[in-house]
């Protein structure tokens, strides 16, 4: 591909697009992700900010009825940091009251961040947060049909409907 032709692939409308797609499957893949089932509590998840245990109801057709409270929270600013904007270690559900009112509440989140995915994985967080990344259409694209696949698997495993 010539410069030419990748600037025409990267226009502006594309990037967009193709960003607004790697957002949704990206975010559907850390629901089903965080969604765990157990025969005393149904589904449910764990806030990662608060830890309090959040149920997940369905309705009739497996879909999932409270999605107003299921956020798929950023550690690092998905709007300012593009390097970490789609890294799955750093989005993980958190109730509205954290998200929403709390702003994040990022001081117990990274408590608990740190606990869910080990200090090495944070460590390495932090430093892809402090780089640069600028991804182009066919990079979203990938992460975007990766992330589909494997919301598929894990919501087949869960038996809900996402
Ligand atoms: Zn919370």
């Amino acid at each position: 591909m010539n410069t030419k032709q990748y600037k025409k692939l990267n226009n502006v409308t594309a990037l967009k697009k193709a960003h607004a797609k790697c957002k949704l499957y990206c975010h559907k893949f850390i629901r089903v992700r965080d969604i765990k089932w157990s025969e005393k509590t149904g589904y449910y998840f764990i806030c990662i900010a608060c830890g309090k245990l959040i149920g997940v109801t369905l309705y009739q057709d497996r879909s999932i009825y409270n999605g107003r409270n299921l956020h798929a929270s950023h550690y690092f600013d998905s709007e300012k940091i593009e390097s970490v904007r789609y890294n799955p270690d750093n989005i993980h559900l958190s109730c509205d009251r954290c998200n929403r009112h709390l702003h994040g509440n990022k001081e117990n989140y990274l408590i608990n961040l740190k606990n869910k995915i080990t200090i090495e994985k944070f460590e390495r967080l932090n430093f892809i947060a402090h780089t640069i990344k600028k991804y182009d259409v066919i990079e979203l694209e990938q992460m975007a049909d990766e992330y589909r696949w494997r919301t598929k698997l894990r919501a087949n495993e869960l038996q809900i409907k996402i």
